[in-house]
């Protein structure tokens, strides 16, 4: 079933996302000082270092998850939207996401590229969307699989289609999107699709979702094609 959401009531909390991302940067950091103090003043078995090491390495990684979901979007650039073709975009993010498939035994495939369409955005934002969108199908897909993805158009409309064949999502974890910290993940950090979202709707973009449990996930960025829209 198709399940279109529009997040508009979700936008007001996004004025109090800098603080919050500032704050969640802080657990982990300071642990990795707690640690770092611990080995200094402690002579620890050679095991025991290792064990901290390994800590310190995940709350390192726990920080990059949350700085990539957020720090582009985090960049003011007061709303200022350029032109852009759409398709060497999408090749440029299939490009920083493929050591990751890889990694994770998925193949990116392009399945249909409208070469043409064109789309008001700010660039680097779109990006993350798209990134943030890509890198959750890959994440749905814990033993590997196809990511298809395809940029349409119509007079009106352009489409980018990210579809996997993953986990998947019932009606109410879709419902749920782009929340604050909603994450089904052991390491999630829960602000992916809530930037993405906010990211969208400011470049007067719509994100649809169409989700089965079990079956897999299709994402939806509907934009206004400028084709159109400059006549
Ligand atoms: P995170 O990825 O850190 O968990 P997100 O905001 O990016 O946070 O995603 C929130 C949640 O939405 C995920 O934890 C997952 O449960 C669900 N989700 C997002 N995209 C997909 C997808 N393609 N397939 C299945 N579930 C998804
Ligand atoms: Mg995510």
């Amino acid at each position: 079933m198709y399940n279109a959401m529009l997040k508009h009531e979700k936008m007001e909390t996004v004025s109090h996302f800098a603080a919050a991302v500032s704050h969640e940067l802080r657990n982990p950091l300071q642990s990795i000082k707690g640690f770092i103090q611990l080995m200094h003043e402690y002579e620890y078995s050679r095991e025991k270092q290792l064990e901290f090491h390994q800590t310190i390495l995940e709350e390192i990684i726990t920080a990059e998850d949350l700085i990539d979901d957020y720090l582009v979007y985090a960049k003011p650039t007061y709303g200022q939207l350029e032109p852009i073709t759409v398709s060497p975009e999408v090749h440029h993010v299939l490009k920083i996401m493929a050591p990751y498939a890889n990694g994770k035994d998925v193949v990116m495939q392009m399945i249909e590229m409208d070469e043409h369409a064109r789309i008001l955005v700010d660039r680097q934002k779109f990006q993350q969307a798209l990134v943030n969108i890509i890198r959750n199908g890959i994440e749905a897909m814990p033993e590997g699989g196809t990511l298809a993805v395809s940029v349409k158009s119509s007079p009106a409309k352009v489409w980018i289609e990210v579809a996997d064949e993953g986990v998947g999502m019932t009606k109410e974890e879709v419902k749920r999107l782009g929340e604050p910290y909603f994450s089904n993940k052991i390491k999630g950090t829960g602000l992916g699709m809530m930037v993405t979202y906010s990211i969208i709707s400011q470049m007067n973009g719509e994100v649809l979702v169409d989700s089965e449990k079990g079956k897999g996930t299709e994402f939806t960025l509907e934009f206004p094609n400028i084709a159109s829209v400059s006549k």
